[in-house]
């Protein structure tokens, strides 16, 4: 039985809390106060921020681990009896390790048409991607996720966004102003590490990965091309949140002009 759009639960990420699309075309995109806060409770009581510069790639899994599951408890995630989980567990099959990397690949039963990944190797592709793209364009979007936790794109914009905490809690010399400082800039912090969009050369670097990854698992590597052309074409119509996304952003058609000069 299959689902369509009208009847994915759209009341765990409304568009305020989730960028429309932003994950796949440029960045990750999810926010949340109650994120947020999981992430505040860690650097007010593992550790003091002002060390952030020191966190090992340990302790920033933790972060990753806590927001994957955070995110995971307000969404729907789709099970093993769900048509998307079992379509996206074909679709993902032999890839739990892959490239050196574990990975846990889900879909979210939500209507907008996104993708994120964590550097855990958490990735969530949506309901709403899966029903616009073929197999193989979900294919690419997972090969793209992958690459962005494989070249540490996250997992560099979490150590960027702590040493600038720590940074800001040289101005602050108590543990108590610390730990306030740390509240009162968390929905910043947060969104600096997964809220923003990734740089175009971050998603040039995706998009390269994701490419190898088809090529690789000898999957159809036009479907790089097809899937940003798709998005381009859902970005260039009316579609709420994508038009306020491309006002502000490179539209994906360079990058799928890019993707299908790199195969032909
Ligand atoms: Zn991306």
């Amino acid at each position: 039985m299959g689902r369509s759009n009208n009847t994915i639960s759209r009341k765990a990420v409304s568009r305020r809390d989730f960028t429309a699309m932003a994950a796949l075309l440029g960045g990750m995109s999810l926010a949340g106060p109650a994120s947020a806060q999981s992430l505040g409770n860690i650097l007010g009581s593992a550790k003091k921020v002002a060390e952030a510069s020191s966190y090992s790639d340990a302790e920033m899994r933790v972060f990753f681990d806590q927001m994957s599951a955070d995110m995971d408890s307000k969404n729907p995630v789709a099970g093993p009896d769900d048509p998307y989980g079992q379509r996206l567990a074909a679709l993902s099959s032999g890839l739990e390790n892959y490239d050196g990397l574990d990975l846990d690949i889900k879909a979210y039963l939500v209507s907008d048409v996104n993708a994120f990944a964590m550097a855990n190797g958490t990735i969530r592709i949506f309901a709403g991607l899966m029903d616009q793209f073929t197999d193989d364009e979900v294919r690419y979007v997972i090969g793209h996720e992958i690459g962005h936790v494989q070249r540490e794109h996250t997992k560099k914009r979490m150590q960027g966004a702590l040493q600038r905490e720590a940074a800001l809690s040289v101005a602050g010399t108590a543990d108590s102003k610390v730990n306030a400082i740390a509240g009162s800039e968390l929905g910043k912090f947060f969104g600096d590490v997964i809220g923003a969009q990734h740089s175009q050369k971050h998603e040039r670097q995706a998009d390269d990965y994701a490419l190898e990854f088809m090529q690789d698992k000898g999957y159809d590597a036009q479907a790089c091309v097809t899937a940003l052309e798709k998005l381009e074409a859902m970005s260039g119509g009316s579609g709420g949140g994508l038009a306020a996304w491309t006002a502000t952003h490179p539209s994906p058609k360079a990058r799928a002009k890019r993707m299908r000069k790199k195969i032909d």
